[in-house]
């Protein structure tokens, strides 16, 4: 008889028990001239000890604004050197950092502050099409009172601007540091040491299937530890630099890439505030780089940009490709021809850290193209059937992750934490695996219908419930179809109230003024009924068919 889906990462490498203060500072303490982070869009380098400079400043003035352990403080900015530094600099403070995606609008926006609680929220003055002063203002009209006494965000104490010169009623980033003087290095090395490694120290916001994003509450212990299993997994050491053109706000930036070299003293390389292939391509020539994550979308740009057969990418040796499935000829590409030769396939889920499984260093091409690998080290994993039973190996079930990484649980939301984690803590993953005999698992697909355009989730009842607040439309159906660039697109099957009218050109106008860009539907299809079952549940996977046949994929 078969072996039960069930298997266990190795159990050798122990797990830190420290915070990611004192993970950071043993590796300042370590390799203080070493490079730690090169900002090439800023301009900004910094030795360990020139960045351990940097956080030392801010938490002091963290301390002084008020905030406390357990604070909630929001980030809202594409990738900088700022949201690095805050990122530590909260941890040692024992804040809870939460990430805010840069591409959300007045409304997400609202959502999340609101929902964690955020007393302090940092943001960038422009990005793209968003004007994040003018999104602030709007919401926070009070703004620059002194206490500030905001009516749509009652926690709210001020909000800190990477400009140096914002409008007037934010704080400037600069002006915060002179502000650490009111707070002597004891202090902040008192507060240090009364953290507990399993203490909260993120919330990343994940959309579920009930529509509202929810925040998967990570701790020190959780995520630590996840950056540092990557890495090691990598092989990364203090001569290893690493370009990092993945968001920050998001695991894959945060842990994945900031974590892992904090904990082997890597250097972070951040080609740009946002995905740009060529100037991604350009930060590993320049930089020498050994190291470069990203989705497979971003591989397939890079591999498709003149400027990758001209540039010298010799020095790279690996990275990480995870977020979606790579295809096969993009894996023996970026092999063949970005010389990532040791190149390794993760994944994961926020709830996770992120990442449960991972293919090891020496795996063939055919198991890294094939599969995701297998279970990380210090964790487990588990498919299983509709009645939670762990089917045999080879059959297709839901992966079940359970360890260290899986979160605390939703923020303040009990109920979805209940639905997520079983009573044996293990993780609901709504991914479907099989798992073959060596213990190599491929994700099969999604019981969740969640959509995966570029990288970036896109939860069809979200989408769904804000379509029902356009006066014209009478209700929605939103799917995904696969598209060769992205991955997938979105499509959203749209009925129209009898007697109103709307273009496809107004939906999309009213989409861009509301919700962040990725989630914009790019076709649209109006319709009088939806594909229906006898039982009267709405039939997606035959709108699928049917739009794909429509849209032939490009
Ligand atoms: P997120 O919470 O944003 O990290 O998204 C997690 C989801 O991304 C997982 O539940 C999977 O559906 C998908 N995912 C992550 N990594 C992979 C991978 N290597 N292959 C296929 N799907 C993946």
């Amino acid at each position: 008889m078969s072996q039960p889906s069930y298997t266990r990462g190795c159990q050798d490498r122990p797990l830190l028990t420290q915070t990611i203060g004192q993970a950071f500072d043993a590796t300042v303490t370590r390799w203080p001239e070493h490079e730690a982070l090169v900002v090439r869009h800023q301009g900004l380098r910094y030795s360990w000890r020139a960045l351990a400079e940097q956080v030392e400043v801010h938490a002091r003035a963290l301390i002084a604004l008020g905030v406390a352990s357990g604070d909630r403080v929001g980030i809202w900015a594409p990738n900088c050197a700022q949201w690095c530094i805050l990122q530590i600099a909260t941890a040692k403070v024992g804040a809870i950092l939460v990430n805010i995606n840069p591409a959300y609008r007045v409304g997400e926006l609202e959502y999340v502050l609101r929902q964690s609680g955020c007393s302090w929220l940092v943001c960038a003055d422009a990005f793209k099409s968003s004007d994040y002063h003018a999104m602030v203002q709007e919401l926070v009209p009070e703004l620059g009172a002194q206490p500030l006494a905001s009516e749509r965000l009652p926690d709210l104490r001020g909000v800190i601007s990477l400009s140096s010169t914002p409008p007037s009623g934010f704080l400037p980033w600069d002006a915060l540091a002179e502000r650490a003087g009111q707070v002597d290095a004891q202090t902040l090395q008192a507060r240090q040491q009364g953290l507990q490694f399993d203490q909260a120290v993120n919330i990343q916001y994940t959309s579920g299937t009930t529509g509202a994003p929810k925040g998967a509450t990570l701790s020190h212990y959780n995520i630590l530890n996840n950056g540092f299993m990557v890495g090691e997994s990598l092989g990364l050491s203090d001569r290893d630099r690493m370009v990092i053109p993945v968001p920050l706000y998001h695991c894959f930036g945060m842990v994945m890439a900031n974590l892992g070299c904090i904990t082997h003293g890597s250097t972070m390389i951040y080609p740009n505030d946002a995905f740009d292939p060529e100037l991604t391509l350009q930060a590993v020539a320049e930089e020498r780089a050994s190291i470069l994550y990203g989705v497979p979308t971003m591989f397939i740009a890079m591999l498709d940009h003149p400027s990758r057969s001209i540039l010298d990418l010799s020095t790279l040796r690996s990275g990480i490709m995870a977020g979606a499935t790579c295809p096969i000829e993009v894996m023996r590409r970026v092999i063949e021809q970005m010389h990532m030769g040791e190149v390794q396939i993760a994944y994961g889920m926020t709830e996770t850290s992120p990442v449960s499984l991972q293919t090891g260093p020496g795996d063939e091409l055919e198991l890294r193209v094939t599969t995701v690998g297998r279970t990380q080290p210090q964790l487990e994993t588990k498919l299983v059937d509709a009645h939670g039973v762990i089917v045999p190996r080879g059959e297709i079930g839901e992966l079940c992750t359970r360890g260290y990484s899986v979160m605390l649980g939703y923020w303040n939301n009990p109920e979805a934490t209940h639905q997520a984690i079983d009573p044996a803590r293990w993780m609901r993953t709504g991914d479907l695996a099989v798992m073959d005999e060596q213990g190599y698992v491929r994700i099969v697909g999604r019981n969740k219908d969640m959509i995966i355009r570029g990288g970036e989730n896109i939860y069809p009842r979200e989408l769904e419930e804000f379509f029902y607040t356009h006066p014209a439309v009478a209700d929605a159906q939103v799917i995904g179809i696969p598209c060769s660039r992205y991955g997938e697109e979105i499509v959203a099957w749209i009925k129209l109230h009898p007697g109103h009218s709307a273009t496809v050109e107004d939906l999309q106008a009213w989409c861009k003024a509301h919700i962040a860009h990725f989630k914009v539907p790019r076709h649209f299809r109006f319709v009088d009924e939806y594909p229906m079952t006898v039982t009267g549940k709405v039939q997606k996977f035959r709108m699928r068919e049917i739009s794909i046949a429509e849209l032939a994929p490009h």
